[in-house]
């Protein structure tokens, strides 16, 4: 049985982990913290990634730890709705709605799933080595860890990538956000985003009583937090946006608010090398505009179990996984990168336009513009 090792415990190292054994054959993970965390934030899911999930059997567990987001809606700062798509045309079209999950929590139910599959904590990946029989990852701690396959999920900053392509500064979006998840009730929270000239506001039920927010403005990078802290900066931004945006920030404790400058980088024409390859943000890093990083992450990790499964020639399978899934999730990261400058246009008139053209653009329109995204299923 061949034997894998994967570096990272992120969503897509464990999906990965949880598919190949599933696909049998034997895992390892290495991860470089000392406890499996996430940050404290939402992450919606996609019906791509759901039936990914379902596929894996994880279906029920993630329905009980995520809600479906009631619409999918653009609005205008004064809250009146550009285009939106109701959760019954999504799941009526792509098989799945789109879910709501808190980040944590859904490590947690990955890792439930791992069963016994080793996990080594405190590992940091420093590089690998590899030959014509297997190849070598080496760990900070000075371990070694043998097997006949490598895979990289070890995020944006990614040291496999690095040793493989070289070790470059990620590429700034032009734009930082904040994002955070707060008490708040959801009954009648009218979920979405919202478009302003230079910044966007979105709002997500994480459950009947708390919800997932975000918050985005044109800046330059690397700017630190303003003297008084996040919330009087967000809440002067956000002042006059629609009711209930300033509550919701509001209700916000300052030290649950998080804060990266957006970033990416450009797409690569190769994944890996003989015996190694990349998965989930360590090979496509994407800025979150269409929410797919951890979506594409889930599809990598079952479309490479079944390129592992089918063959016994490891190089060749993993060839044969990047063959069927770099193209497309490369098209992800430019569409996101470009969905992205369209949110964060800043000049009034050019806003107007976009505004006026998401709102008069028919619904089976904006259906078919998310269609190959959210649409694709893994055959
Ligand atoms: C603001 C924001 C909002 C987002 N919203 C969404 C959304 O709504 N939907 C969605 O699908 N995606 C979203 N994303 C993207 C999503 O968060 C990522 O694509 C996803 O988390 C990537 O998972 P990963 O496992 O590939 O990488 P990571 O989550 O970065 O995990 C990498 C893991 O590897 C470990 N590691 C790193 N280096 C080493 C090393 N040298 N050795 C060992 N271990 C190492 C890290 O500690 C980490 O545990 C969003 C991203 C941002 C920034």
């Amino acid at each position: 049985m061949p034997k894998i090792t994967i570096i990272g415990g992120g969503i897509g190292g464990l999906t990965t982990a949880i598919a190949l054994r599933q696909a049998g054959l034997d895992v390892e993970v290495y991860e470089r913290a000392s406890e499996l965390k996430e940050v404290g934030a939402g992450l919606s899911l996609w019906p791509n990634a759901i039936k990914v999930l379902r596929q894996l059997g994880l279906g029920q567990a993630l329905a009980a730890i995520s809600v479906v987001a009631p619409l999918v809606a653009t609005r205008n700062p004064r809250g009146d709705i550009l285009a939106q798509l109701p959760s019954a045309t999504i799941e009526q079209r792509f098989g799945a709605a789109v879910r709501i999950v808190h980040r944590a929590e859904l490590l947690a139910m990955l890792t439930e799933a791992l069963a016994d599959t080793p996990l080594h904590l405190g590992h940091e990946c420093t590089g690998f080595d590899q030959d014509g029989d297997g190849v070598t990852a080496r760990f900070a701690g000075g371990q070694t860890a043998r097997s006949d396959a490598l895979i990289g999920a070890d995020g944006i900053h990614s040291a496999v990538r690095a040793q493989m392509f070289g070790r470059t500064p990620p590429r700034y979006s032009g734009y930082t956000a904040w994002r955070a998840i707060t008490p708040f009730p959801t009954a009648h929270l009218p979920a979405g985003e919202a478009w302003g000239c230079g910044s966007r506001f979105g709002l997500l039920p994480v459950d009947h009583e708390r919800v997932y927010w975000f918050a985005t403005k044109n800046a330059p990078a690397g700017q630190p937090p303003q003297p008084g802290g996040h919330k009087p900066e967000l809440l002067t931004l956000f002042q006059n946006w629609f009711d209930p945006l300033p509550a919701v920030i509001e209700a916000t404790p300052e030290e649950a608010i998080l804060r990266n400058d957006i970033i990416d980088r450009l797409p690569l024409d190769a994944w890996g090398q003989g015996r190694v390859t990349l998965l989930g943000d360590a090979a496509h890093p994407m800025t979150p505009n269409m929410g797919q990083g951890a979506c594409q992450a889930i599809e990598d990790a079952l479309v490479l179990a079944r390129c592992l499964k089918a063959t016994p020639d490891i190089p060749f399978a993993l060839q044969l996984y990047q063959t069927k899934r770099l193209k497309r999730a490369n098209k992800v990261v430019t569409t996101s990168y470009f969905i992205g400058t369209v949110g964060q246009l800043k000049n009034p008139l050019a806003c107007r336009l976009r505004d006026f053209l998401a709102k008069t653009m028919p619904a089976e329109r904006q259906l078919k513009q998310v269609d190959w995204v959210v649409g694709y299923d893994i055959e």
